[in-house]
């Protein structure tokens, strides 16, 4: 019998939390974001993020600014919202455009506003085991296996995929002291991927292709958990388009003990761990 890992209903769960704590909360939390431009996949992240602040009573600043801005401007605004002491916590949208450098945006978000955790403070400290801020998508995989009673110690993890934003942080939060996983981490110049992840008692897959994971890479009885998120068209759908992983979740269901569908998986519990962090951040800046 294998389990859907539901990341709706984890979310739901955790956004119910948070919303009975702010709820006695005379101030409230406080979350600016920062969109560049109109690619149209940021401006529905970005849409969902603030849908969220205002279900869980968060007030949200909306920074909307050209495609053309210069990182000169971009980076006034930051230091803007830095300085701002109604502001909690700073996210900026990604990815920025070309001709801005987004490690030099994210280095000047200050580490107790960086409710994304992508700035070298933050995500240092993640890798020295310290307290920081966790970012979302690797919070939201750890709260996925904690509320499902998946176990890391002494399992051999295998992450597809070593991008900031994920693999990296998720490969170090498992092999910490309080998750005792032994990890391997695959990039596109990993030789036998199959051979990888039929290794894997935990498989998370964050490389964004399409379906990458077939049915005869995943070990019988693993856990898989499929971070990606492709648009392919569909033309059954009204919209023209629907979301699948990057695992083929059809070939992989009944094989394996428990998977993330998409959508409906780890996406959910990203945004639930925005509003989370940003709690937090309200709560540190005010010796809560
Ligand atoms: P990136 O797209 O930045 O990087 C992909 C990584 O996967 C790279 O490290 C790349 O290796 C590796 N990779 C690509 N193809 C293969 C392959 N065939 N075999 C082995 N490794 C491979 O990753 P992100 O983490 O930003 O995004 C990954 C996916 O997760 C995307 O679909 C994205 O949309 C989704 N996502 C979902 C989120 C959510 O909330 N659910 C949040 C963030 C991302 P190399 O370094 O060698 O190029």
């Amino acid at each position: 019998m294998n389990t859907k890992i539901s990341g709706k209903e984890v979310s739901s769960y955790i956004k119910n939390r948070i919303l009975d704590e702010v709820k006695h909360l005379t101030d409230k939390p406080c979350l600016a974001v920062v969109l560049v431009g109109n690619n149209p996949a940021s401006l529905s992240y970005v849409s969902s993020k603030k849908k969220s602040c205002e279900e869980l009573g968060f007030n949200h600043r909306d920074i909307e600014l050209e495609e053309s801005v210069s990182e000169e401007a971009l980076l006034l605004v930051i230091d803007e919202l830095n300085n701002d002491k109604d502001v909690d916590g700073i996210l900026v949208q990604l990815p920025l455009p070309k001709h801005i450098d987004t490690d030099n945006i994210i280095r000047r978000i200050v580490p107790e506003k960086d409710v994304d955790g992508f700035t070298p403070v933050n995500m240092g400290n993640l890798v020295l085991g310290q307290d920081c801020f966790v970012p979302c998508t690797p919070k939201g995989i750890l709260a996925l296996l904690d509320y499902y009673k998946i176990d890391t110690d002494g399992k051999k993890v295998v992450v597809v995929g070593r991008s900031n934003i994920v693999g990296k942080p998720i490969a170090n939060l498992l092999m910490q002291k309080d998750r005792n996983a032994t990890v391997t981490v695959c990039n596109t110049h990993t030789v036998d991927l199959k051979k990888e992840c039929l290794a894997a008692d935990i498989l998370i897959v964050a490389c964004g292709q399409r379906e990458a994971i077939k049915g005869d890479m995943v070990k019988e009885g693993a856990v898989v958990i499929d971070v990606g998120i492709n648009r392919i068209e569909d033309s059954t759908r009204e919209r023209g388009w629907r979301l699948v992983g990057d695992c083929d979740y059809n070939a992989l269901k009944d094989k394996v003990s428990a998977i993330t569908p998409v959508p409906g998986g780890v996406g959910p519990m990203t945004i639930a761990m925005l509003m989370e962090n940003t709690l937090i951040a309200f709560k540190r800046r005010r010796g809560l």
